[in-house]
């Protein structure tokens, strides 16, 4: 008999949200994990929990009060004066939510029974005969070396920072999201390859902060995946905010200098140069599975450098899955989660399930931009007849309240059965907000059953009814 019955390795929120609820299920779980922190010890939660999801809301919700306390309370007749950053004070504070949420995590294996295996893993044939091999686990941690036998292994060792030869991490002066999350002083100017989530979300904490941010994008659109309208509705208000978005900026060169980096980058008016202090570069993620041993075990993966699965986290091996940044779909730690417990389920031989045409994206910037389902490019890209509704914060009666009027709510149903499509917000608690259009769009409903639906007064989740309201041409409100 093997060891465990199912091995997970990557403890990320893929990972360990597999590894708890194979547990449920009342299978031998462990999970493998070698994530070390700076100061040397070893966590779980991943890039989520470490350097990702959560450290980069902690410095969201810390750097808007402080803009908040700078230029916003004013309007609410609350003077202050004399309002100072403690930059240290505010990286320790997310230092320990970070240190309290993984912490967590471990006592969370505790009470589950989930054993925690410290070190990397990787994946070997073992015995057992072809059709169910018994798959054995190496761990390489700073207790041992050791060998785990596994019927099943998930493999959810997701994503790294794509890296740019233009521009390579020195962890200094050039950095990744690791060390945007950890400038121990306000850079008086800031750099940002790539105006996406990253970007616009670090781009506004050190903003708010104090610097002068430029985002240098090679696209010569904005927000390519999210809905037209909010991309245009978020640029206006960035721009406004005084984020420097250069559109269409391929960088070609970086050079550090003594006192910061020099960026040559191209746009259609030619090369240009840029000085800044520091340089944020955030293109994009790729899958990281180095080391993990699944292409030597005869994984399948793709031409991205994915893994191969089918919709229930299979991939070509028996009794071998793959879950999160790792495998196809948008990196977001809800999905990774989601896929986690369908895997365990699956493996516990139940049917797991989960829906990837409803999984929300949301942008923790200011406004903050969430959406559903697909854009209007989409639908027209595809053919589908659409009606569309849209209903502005600035006649809602709760925005007014907050001062929070810029952006909207913009709903899309089919034309032919009123069933929504897709669901686009950008304005205040958007990623709350977003959640009643993910439950409706799961269940099919209409954007009929949205307006028929009582919503709190005063409340913002009004403009979600005045949406759905709209799309019907009949709005109460405006
Ligand atoms: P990861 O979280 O990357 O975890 C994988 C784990 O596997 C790592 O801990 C790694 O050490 C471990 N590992 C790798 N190889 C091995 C091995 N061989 N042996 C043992 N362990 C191994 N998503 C959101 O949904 N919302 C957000 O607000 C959000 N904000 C983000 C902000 C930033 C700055 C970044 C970088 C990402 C953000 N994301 C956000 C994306 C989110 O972090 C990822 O989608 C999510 O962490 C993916 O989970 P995962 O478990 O697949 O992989
Ligand atoms: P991204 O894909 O969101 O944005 C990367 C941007 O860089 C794109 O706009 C792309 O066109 C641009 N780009 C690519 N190559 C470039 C180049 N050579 N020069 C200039 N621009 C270039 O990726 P990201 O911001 O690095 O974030 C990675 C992933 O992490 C996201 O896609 C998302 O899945 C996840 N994430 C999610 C959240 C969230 O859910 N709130 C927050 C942060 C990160």
């Amino acid at each position: 008999m093997a060891d465990f019955d199912v091995v997970v390795i990557g403890g990320g929120p893929g990972g360990y949200v597999a590894a708890i609820r194979a547990a449920q299920l009342g299978l031998r779980a462990a999970c493998v994990e070698g994530w070390t922190t700076p100061s040397g010890s070893l966590a779980l939660g991943g890039t989520c929990l470490n350097v990702g999801c959560i450290p980069s809301k902690a410095l969201l919700e810390s750097s808007e009060h402080f803009e908040q306390a700078q230029h916003g309370l004013a309007d609410h007749g609350v003077q202050l004066s004399g309002v100072k950053l403690d930059l240290a004070t505010l990286l320790k504070r997310k230092d320990g939510i970070v240190s309290t949420l993984t912490g967590g995590i471990q006592g969370l294996f505790k009470k589950n029974k989930v054993e925690w295996l410290r070190g990397f893993g990787r994946l070997e044939r073992g015995a057992g005969n072809g059709a169910a091999p018994i798959w054995q686990v190496v761990v390489d941690g700073p207790d041992a070396k050791q060998t785990v036998s596994a019927t099943h292994v998930v493999l959810a060792t997701g994503s790294r920072p794509r890296p740019m030869d233009a521009a390579p991490v020195d962890g200094k002066t050039i950095v990744d999201n690791v060390g945007a999350l950890a400038f121990d002083s306000v850079p008086k100017t800031l750099g940002v390859i790539g105006a996406g989530v990253i970007g616009l979300e670090l781009g506004s904490v050190w903003r708010r902060l104090g610097s002068q941010v430029t985002l240098l994008e090679a696209l010569p659109g904005f927000l390519a995946l999210a809905d037209p309208a909010v991309a245009a509705e978020a640029h206006k208000q960035f721009t406004a905010q005084g984020l420097d978005i250069r559109l269409g900026a391929t960088v070609t060169a970086t050079q550090v200098t003594k006192s910061g980096v020099q960026v040559t980058y191209k746009d259609t008016d030619g090369e240009h140069s840029a000085t800044f202090d520091k340089l944020v570069v955030a293109v994009g993620r790729v899958p990281y599975t180095e080391g993990s041993g699944a292409r030597e075990a005869g994984v399948a993966f793709n031409e991205r450098g994915f893994i191969v699965t089918d919709a229930q986290g299979r991939t070509n091996l028996p009794n071998v899955w793959a879950v999160g940044d790792c495998t196809p779909g948008p990196m977001l730690a809800h999905k990774a989660s989601e896929e986690g417990v369908m895997v365990a389920e699956c493996i516990a031989g139940q049917h797991g399930h989960c829906d990837h045409a409803v999984i929300p994206w949301v942008i923790y910037t200011h406004p903050e931009i969430a959406w559903v389902g697909q854009t209007e490019t989409q639908l027209k890209a595809a053919g589908i007849d659409y009606r569309a509704g849209s209903f502005p914060f600035a006649a809602n009666g709760r925005a007014r309240s907050m001062n929070a009027t810029g952006g909207f709510v913009k709903m899309l149903a089919c034309a032919r059965t009123d069933r929504l499509l897709g669901v686009h917000i950008v304005g205040p608690q958007a990623s709350e907000l977003i959640s009643e259009a993910v439950v409706a769009m799961a269940f099919g409903a209409a954007s009929e059953d949205l307006a028929r639906i009582v919503h709190a007064h005063p409340s913002l989740s009004e403009a979600m009814h005045e949406a759905a309201l709209a799309v019907d041409r009949r709005t109460l409100h405006i």
